[in-house]
């Protein structure tokens, strides 16, 4: 049947004239540094299979990713725009973006598309997926966590390898493997935070992307292009930096960038085997670069361009919101322009602005103070035009008891350069890992050895507030959340602050009512985010409308039907409302995804 179906399409397309437009195959390995790539750096033997299709096509051997964040470097990836004009500049965010991505052209232009990304950043409610036909981000695998943030990349592959549209005329697929991000701890391989442990999930990626090929190309037909590349790379401690995100250095920026034909590349862009592009690339270039190869025609005020010739000599825009966001600091924003990088912090008094010319100082250490460099000039805010999430309403405000409806203003003037408060950022980073690995106090402490007692930073008061939470210290969880989502009103703040409003009112008799509201204030900054729908009905079920409860979460299952939080209350409210046959189904629903559940003795 499926070969008659093709066979159908294939005469179809026939009829249309010519044979079908070549198939694309998009790869991300998440935080795989440029030099951790055998082909590409001092590494030997990491990646045997990316390593022969970069002999086997065009290898960039300087491109540079936009942003060191992994949803916002992927929506620039598909639709060439900088984190600040495609709006989704922190991961989290969440929004439509403004032009169509190379997934919605290819898929009106007749492609079938899939995408399978290996982490919960790269959810589907999030916007990226526009354009696939199928989107699978179900990170749940037999026997592991209920409330998976990742899967491996034997996972990931054994989905996209299910897929039933190999076999089209013409397909987009993309592949999305997260193993190289910390926490490193590969099959087999040593654990850590070390270069030789993230370099053991360097080489399991590499392994898998190996299997997805030969998979793929098992079943593709016609001419396909394959595209290998990594969103950032990684800072495994230099600059102060172990992981990403934070800094601009090309430990972070720096990431591979391989195009190879697997079949039917004669005489097409990219055809030549072996060969090496040293022209600085972006990753905003890769969408207007694959159009350019398929036919596609340009989209006018993009940020990349086409590369299929070189274009040397563009500023190439690299920035990251992540101090600001998280920390409350100045971003850092910079220019790219050939070998020379100047980056700064604009909103930090000095900016300080640094000129590095790569060729001679690959490392970064010898930057000089950028001074009147023209680069400096091209350098463009890394706040975008409009914020995906904007501030309280007054109703919320009231509701969660601020009087008057107006919250606390966040403290106004210079911020400070991230640069210069790596310490801290490393001391947070480890709370977080403290509080990841059920040593709340710990983490706490840590927090109080690194920061003053009244210091008013998001990412530390999120931090305190959970580790407060953990320790059931109920009213102070509140008031640390409370004032983090005065200063930042974020849908995940507004949900932890939500959560531990609910808890101090399950344990104190309190009504719910403040948990209600900044719940409902994060449900309409994340109308599809399942954690916050399942802790609203959470809500409903302490004050005893299990009915509601029920109906707040049937919607939400349609579209996660494995989360366990909505498993999870539809099972109480069923109960509650004595409804027993459902009520074992939803028991067996509950107990596929986890059956060590406390609610299944
Ligand atoms: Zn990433």
């Amino acid at each position: 049947m499926r070969q008659l179906v093709a066979l159908l399409a294939a005469t179809l397309l026939a009829a249309c004239g010519g044979p079908p437009p070549p198939s694309l195959l998009v790869v991300s390995i998440d935080t795989l540094r440029a030099d951790a790539v055998s082909a590409f750096g001092r590494e030997t033997a990491t990646t045997p299979r990316l390593d022969a299709l970069a002999a086997a096509g065009t290898r960039f051997d300087a491109a540079t990713t936009v942003t060191p964040l992994t949803l916002p470097a992927h929506a620039a990836l598909f639709t060439g725009l900088r984190p600040a004009r495609h709006g989704l500049t922190v991961n989290g965010a969440r929004g439509k973006l403004p032009v169509p991505t190379l997934a919605e052209r290819l898929r009106a232009q007749g492609w079938a598309t899939g995408a399978f990304v290996s982490a919960r950043v790269l959810d589907a409610g999030l916007g990226l997926a526009a354009g696939f036909e199928r989107y699978d981000d179900d990170l749940h695998v037999a026997g592991g966590p209920p409330s998976p943030t990742e899967r491996r990349g034997d996972a990931t592959v054994d989905s996209a390898l299910a897929w039933d549209r190999w076999e089209a005329p013409s397909f987009f697929a993309f592949v999305h493997l997260f193993d190289p991000h910390a926490p490193y701890a590969a099959p087999g391989g040593a654990t850590g935070i070390d270069r030789a442990a993230y370099l053991d999930e360097v080489r399991y990626a590499d392994a898998q992307l190996g299997r997805l090929l030969d998979g793929v190309l098992q079943r593709a037909r016609g001419p396909l292009l394959v595209v290998v590349l990594s969103d950032h790379g990684e800072g495994l401690g230099e600059h102060g930096e172990e992981t990403h995100g934070l800094l601009l250095n090309e430990a972070t920026l720096h990431v591979p960038l391989v195009l190879a034909w697997l079949r039917g590349g004669e005489g097409r862009p990219f055809g030549r085997a072996g060969e090496v592009r040293t022209d600085v690339v972006s990753l905003l270039d890769v969408a207007p670069t694959l159009a350019d190869v398929l036919g596609l025609p340009p989209l006018p005020d993009l940020d990349g361009v086409s590369v299929v010739a070189p274009r040397p000599g563009r500023p190439l825009p690299i920035e990251t919101r992540a101090p600001s966001f998280y920390y409350g600091f100045s971003p850092l924003a910079g220019v790219r322009r050939d070998t020379l990088k100047v980056v700064g912090a604009p909103e930090a008094r000095p900016p300080g602005w640094m000129l590095t010319d790569l060729a001679a100082d690959p490392r970064e250490v010898a930057g000089v103070p950028a001074g009147d460099s023209p680069l400096v000039a091209l350098v463009r805010s890394p706040h975008p035009d409009v914020e995906a999430e904007t501030g309280l309403d007054e109703a919320t405000l009231r509701a969660l008891g601020y009087a008057g409806g107006h919250a606390p203003e966040p403290a106004g003037g210079p911020r400070d350069d991230p640069r210069q408060r790596m310490e801290l950022i490393v001391a947070l980073d480890r709370a977080n890992t403290d509080l990841a690995e059920g040593r709340p106090q710990a983490a706490l402490d840590r927090l109080a050895a690194a920061v003053p007692a009244d210091a008013v930073v998001s990412e530390v008061l999120l931090l305190r507030g959970r580790a407060l939470r953990a320790l059931k210290r109920h009213d102070e969880a509140c008031e640390a959340l409370g004032l983090a989502c005065a200063r930042q009103p974020s849908a995940e703040l507004l949900t932890e602050w939500g959560a531990a409003l609910l808890a101090r009112d399950v344990a104190g008799g309190g009504d719910g009512a403040a948990a209600r509201a900044a719940l409902d204030s994060a449900l309409r900054r994340a109308p599809d985010d399942p954690h916050a729908a399942a802790l609203r009905a959470m809500c409903d079920l302490h004050i005893g409308d299990a009915g509601a409860a029920l109906l707040r979460v049937r919607e939400p299952l349609l579209r996660h039907a494995r989360d366990v939080e909505l498993l999870t209350v539809k099972l109480r409210a069923l109960r509650a409302l004595a409804r027993a046959a459902e009520a074992e189904q939803a028991a067996a629903e509950l107990r596929a995804v986890w059956p060590a559940s406390p609610d299944l003795d």
